[in-house]
């Protein structure tokens, strides 16, 4: 009954209105909505059943959870047309969406990606980072490709939303995380290449364990030459869902070699460091970390700017600047920074035919900083920057 339901939902707006309770059931339990005005708290649709699967347990094996792709209950929608303003957000069951196939987004690439994670702390209440910071940063991919963005209270509410139709999904303690996927996107038919007429934002989430398993696995990074994953006057500085499959050649290829992953340099003189395909790079050498200056080709981490202050605040010198390739195989150290990795410890670079070996390790800054930031995160180190916010 639920397929001939989104069969007959025959266009966009159907994502919006709330399906019929006893449309849709599944093992978990029954199918509930809620819808809200934009911005505002958590409210119950008035003729929806209870939300009471929430309370149930979901059947994980928390301490084997890796990063297989495990979608939860819920996912939150708003739409807006093309001069408006986003409202009525709408939070349903996690369904399949429809795109007429001349949506933007799919033919002309309009679309925007934000990730974030939210932790359970011990007391059992949910911990978000820095959330403003993605829905700032998504304002200012939306600027570059020419869509309307929800504000930042009505994207840090999206969030808090999703995050609690979906807390049964929330891994315990120390198990993992729930990562949250933002998406705008010009969901809106369009024949020439032009702005959509329609755009969309969605939340949706899946829990994730831990990037390292069993203490924390140094990476191998290949300097990639050929490829780049951005240039000057692009879009590498936002998360353009265009900037990522152009990537999966040259990690392809690198992966098939052994390496975990490339590190890009600058298309222009294919010396100085950009970043990983997903996160960005920090150098060591003696006290003074370094990092590249973001210059419109690399994408500006929450985790890169949170890491700045956190070695700032510990007393270290933190400079953003140019980087060649030489000096980084001259550091001794250098760690990569992401919401997926938090902090990863870099074992080796190879450029060229030279391979270089980096301290790891727990005397590495790199754990001193993967430590601060995750006890913060995590609600374990008093965060005294304001960075998280508690739900519930
Ligand atoms: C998302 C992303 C990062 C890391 O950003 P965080 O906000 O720290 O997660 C780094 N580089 C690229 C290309 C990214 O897409």
């Amino acid at each position: 009954m639920a397929a001939t339901m989104v069969q007959r939902s025959a266009n966009l707006c159907s994502l919006a209105r709330p399906l019929r309770v006893g449309s849709f059931s599944s093992k978990i339990g029954a199918y509930s909505s809620y819808i809200s005005p934009a911005a505002s708290s958590l409210q119950q649709e008035s003729d929806s059943t209870t939300y009471s699967d929430v309370d149930e347990r979901v059947d994980v094996d928390w301490d084997n959870l890796g990063f297989g792709l495990m979608p939860t209950d819920y996912m939150y929608t708003m739409k807006c047309a093309k001069e408006g303003n986003f409202e009525h957000g709408l939070l349903t069951r996690y369904q399949n969406i429809e795109l007429s196939p001349f949506a933007g987004v799919i033919n002309y690439g309009q679309g925007l990606l934000e990730g974030t994670k939210a932790y359970r702390k011990e007391n059992g209440n949910l911990l978000l980072f820095r959330p403003d910071q993605n829905a700032i940063r998504m304002k200012i991919g939306a600027e570059r490709l020419c869509m309307p963005c929800p504000s930042v209270d009505q994207f840090v509410d999206a969030l808090k939303q999703t995050v609690i139709a979906n807390e049964r999904w929330v891994p315990p303690p120390g198990k993992g995380s729930l990562y949250i996927r933002p998406l705008l996107m010009g969901s809106g038919p369009v024949l020439g290449l032009a702005p959509a007429p329609e755009y969309t934002f969605l939340v949706y989430a899946a829990p994730v364990g831990n990037y390292f398993k069993s203490g924390i696995a140094p990476l191998d990074l290949y300097v990639e030459e050929e490829y780049h994953r951005a240039t000057s006057g692009g879009t590498g500085f936002v998360k353009a869902i265009s900037n990522y499959a152009q990537g999966l050649k040259a990690s392809g290829r690198a992966k098939s070699r052994g390496f975990s992953d490339v590190l890009y340099l600058d298309s222009v003189e294919k010396k100085y460091l950009e970043e990983v395909t997903c996160s960005n790079i920090f150098i060591v050498k003696g006290d003074v970390i370094s990092t590249p200056a973001t210059n419109g080709t690399i994408l500006p981490g929450i985790t890169r700017k949170s890491i700045i202050d956190i070695a700032r605040h510990n007393g270290y010198k933190v400079e953003e600047r140019v980087i060649s390739i030489d000096e980084l195989m001259n550091a001794d150290e250098v760690f990569c920074t992401g919401t997926a990795v938090v902090v990863a410890p870099v074992g080796s670079v190879t450029y060229q035919t030279n391979r270089i070996e980096f301290r790891t390790g727990l005397q590495a800054l790199s754990h001193q900083m993967y430590s601060t930031l995750l006890g913060i995160q995590t609600g374990v180190i008093e965060d005294v920057k304001g960075w998280t916010v508690e739900i519930q």
